[in-house]
Order: C-alpha cells, then sequence, then structure tokens
C-alpha cells in the first residue's frame, strides 16, 4: 500500500501542469520556483522549506520575530496539516490536482494546500534590502508594467489600495492572464490557481495580509506593512517566473 502510494506521488510529481491552464507553469518549475520539497523516500511528505534568507534579513521592514513565528509555526502548520490531510485522500495529490479540484476537496486540503503553496511563494518573492535602496522592478516584467499599467506608480497604487480593501485574512496576486497582467486578490488561503478563484493565472508576485504576517510589528495599521514591503520585493525572482515557461 504505501509503496503504491509512493509510485504514485513519484509518477505525479513528475506530470506537468499542462492540463490546469494555458498560461501556467509546470508542476515541476511551481516547486523549484518555491523551494518546495517532496521527497518519495518519505512517504511522499511535504516539509518546510529553508527561507532563502536569515530571519532577520527584511529588516526593517519586516522584523526577525515576525519571520521566525510566519515562516517557523503557521507556514510549518499549514505542511504538517497538508500532510495529515493527504493521508487519506485518493485524487491526485499534486498541486495541480488539488487546486483544479479545490472547490469539491476538504476544506483542510484545500486551506492547507494554499497555505503550503501561498507562503513557499511569498518568501521567494522578497529579499534583504537593509538600507531601503529603490526597488523597482526588472527585465521583462517592468516593460509589462508599464504597458499594462501606465507607470510603475499607478500599478503600486492599485496592488497597495486591492490589499488594504481585504476584508478579513487573505492575499494580494499579481497574475499574468492570457499574456495580460492583473492584480487580483483571494481571501483566505486560497489562490489564482485554483478553480474557485474568481481571477485566475500565472502568480508574479503576492503579498499575505493575514494579521500573522504584520501584527508583531505593524499592530493594525496594514498600510504601513503594505507601505513597507515594497522594499523587500525580489523583482528579480518575480522576472524569473515572468518569463518560466
Ligand atoms: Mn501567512
Amino acid at each position: 500500500m504505501e509503496n503504491n502510494r509512493r509510485n504514485f506521488l513519484k509518477k505525479s510529481a513528475l506530470l506537468g501542469l499542462a492540463g490546469l491552464a494555458a498560461n501556467l507553469v509546470s508542476e515541476e518549475k511551481l516547486n523549484t520556483l518555491t523551494g518546495i520539497v517532496r521527497e518519495s523516500n518519505d512517504g511522499g511528505k511535504f516539509s518546510l522549506p529553508a527561507l532563502p534568507y536569515a530571519h532577520d534579513a527584511l529588516e526593517p521592514f519586516i522584523d526577525a520575530q515576525t519571520m521566525q513565528i510566519h515562516h517557523g509555526k503557521h507556514h510549518q502548520a499549514y505542511v504538517d496539516k497538508l500532510n495529515a490531510a493527504l493521508v487519506n485522500y485518493k485524487g491526485d495529490q499534486t498541486f495541480e490536482g488539488l487546486f483544479s479540484k479545490a472547490s469539491k476537496i476538504d476544506v483542510a486540503l484545500r486551506n492547507n494546500g494554499g497555505g503550503h503553496y501561498n507562503h513557499s511563494l511569498f518568501w521567494q518573492f522578497m529579499k534583504a534590502n537593509p538600507k531601503g535602496e529603490a526597488n523597482l522592478p526588472v527585465g521583462k516584467l517592468a516593460d509589462t508594467i508599464i504597458a499594462d499599467f501606465n507607470t510603475f506608480e499607478i500599478f503600486k497604487k492599485e496592488f497597495s489600495e486591492k490589499s488594504l480593501k481585504i476584508f478579513g485574512s487573505g492575499w494580494c496576486w499579481l497574475i499574468e492572464q492570457k499574456g495580460k497582467l492583473k492584480i487580483i486578490t483571494t481571501p483566505n488561503q486560497d489562490n489564482p490557481l485554483m478553480d474557485c478563484a474568481t481571477e485566475k493565472g500565472k502568480p508574479l508576485l503576492c503579498l499575505d495580509v493575514w494579521e500573522h504576517a504584520y501584527y508583531l510589528k505593524y499592530q493594525n495599521k496594514r498600510a504601513d506593512y503594505i507601505s513597507a514591503w515594497w522594499n523587500v520585493i525580489n523583482w528579480q525572482q518575480c522576472e524569473n517566473q515572468f518569463i518560466s515557461e
């Protein structure tokens, strides 16, 4: 039984994401970008990906204690609960499989699958910028933001406003949808790869606006957290995602 599951997971990991949506990246690339590791030799369990920087690297914009708790406790809990929920799940256990059936699967799979994937992406889309030096998009993504939003400032304003207006917990995303850039939001741990998302597309940037992402440093001031976060966006990583097949 366990061997069958292992083989199934191994096979699933090798399959592409082709069926999900025309403009999305493959499961393999999804995992490469996010740093998500899922080894078949431990029963196919997901594990918490290491942060690509130290806990205090995003200071002074995002504090070390928030990062320790957000990554080490909250993200870890999504991973653990996802693994627990997968034990008795007979369907396709890849992200492609889970997200394409998000509206139909158990809510624990939807929330924790989304939680693991979204956070893994979120860490990769940030980098250190201790002195708060100018931080702007690069490459083809920079050009496309200008083409689709007119100016970076207009883009930034729209993204910030949408992030601020999310009621309760959720995420703001920059996505590519049929060749166009779009700013969208999702509630809870949903994401634009899920069948239930009102706007679907390839995620190019994401911002977590759950209170656990900012409350220790910013308390109720979500706007200040959003404003600080622009300093630590890893635009090169967003560009890598944008130009990946
Ligand atoms: Mn979070």
